[in-house]
């Protein structure tokens, strides 16, 4: 969905590394001239300078405040699949932030870890994964309470879309359009013998489907982008769903998906 906004006015926040706080001066100081006032607590807007590991922290630095805001990524990381501006558009950004921003709303991954007696819930943009760093992953899986086969191996990783084109890709995952809502199961290195297998191929499923890893998990990692959760407490079961958690993405009008993945991957 595009929503355009109009809006001459409006506070923004600034999230970057270190590294890019020359950049990020920069940015701001562009924005001020132009009337626009920092607020890092309450923003409308907020610019991630960095690359994409720096747009996935700062969505996750406001997963309280999703809906109010729209997230602007200005590359200046190594990659940047979610930036779509770098500091050469930024005259173009500002005028589209006077014009109207062509915003992209996209569901972040929702994954409920339960533990023998209680339960965690954390989200994502790109992927949740189990992986088991010390032995043999011995996982269950689930497709909306229907099982798909025990896994053995290293870990699995389900991820949307937008994350496809991360670590999904690096493991052989297909790359997915991220206007499609779908979520994509990929094994870890799973075993492959006469013995031992798995299903092997990515597994691309409705966005209303349920995918759960069910069985002994203790001593195993969560991983949710750039975030993990280890704990000694004995985890019964993950399950991984499309949750109601959106994150707006402003894009630069002339941006496409092949472009990106042209840019990306191909150049
Ligand atoms: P990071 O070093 O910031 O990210 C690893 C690489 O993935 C970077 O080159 C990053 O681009 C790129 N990336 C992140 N999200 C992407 C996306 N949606 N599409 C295309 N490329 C993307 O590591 P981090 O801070 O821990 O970030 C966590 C993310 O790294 C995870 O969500 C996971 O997808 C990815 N990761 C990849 C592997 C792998 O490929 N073997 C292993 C672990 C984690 P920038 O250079 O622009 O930041
Ligand atoms: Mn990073």
């Amino acid at each position: 969905m595009i929503i355009a906004l109009k809006k001459m006015t409006m506070k923004f926040g600034l999230y970057y590394k270190d590294k890019n706080s020359d950049n990020a001066s920069f940015l701001k100081e562009q924005l001020e001239k132009n009337g626009f006032v920092l607020d890092n607590v309450n923003p409308e807007v907020v610019f991630s300078v960095g690359g994409d590991g720096t747009f996935l922290h700062a969505v996750h630095s406001y997963l309280d405040k999703l809906d109010s805001i729209k997230f602007v990524g200005v590359n200046y990381g190594s990659l940047g699949f979610f930036c779509g501006y770098t500091k050469e558009d930024i005259p173009e950004l500002i005028k589209e932030l006077k014009e109207g921003l062509n915003v992209k709303q996209y569901s972040l991954l929702k994954g409920e870890i339960k533990y023998q007696d209680i339960e965690q819930v954390v989200y994502a943009l790109n992927e949740i994964r189990i992986e088991n760093p010390f032995h043999t992953l011995i996982s269950d899986v689930f497709i909306d309470n229907e099982k798909l086969e025990t896994f053995r191996g290293n870990g699995l990783m389900v991820c949307s879309s937008l994350g496809s084109s991360a670590y999904n890709k690096s493991l052989g995952g297909a790359l997915i359009d991220s206007d499609l809502k779908v979520l994509e199961l990929t094994e870890i290195a799973g075993l492959d013998n006469n013995i031992f297998h798995s299903l092997k191929s990515s597994l691309i499923l409705d966005g209303n489907k349920k995918i759960s890893f069910k069985g002994d998990l203790s001593s195993i990692v969560v991983g949710y982008d750039n975030l993990s959760i280890q704990k000694e407490d004995d985890l019964k079961e993950v399950i991984i769903s499309m949750s109601d958690k959106k994150v707006n993405v402003v894009y630069s009008k002339n941006s496409s998906y092949i472009k990106k993945i042209r840019k990306s991957f191909v150049l």
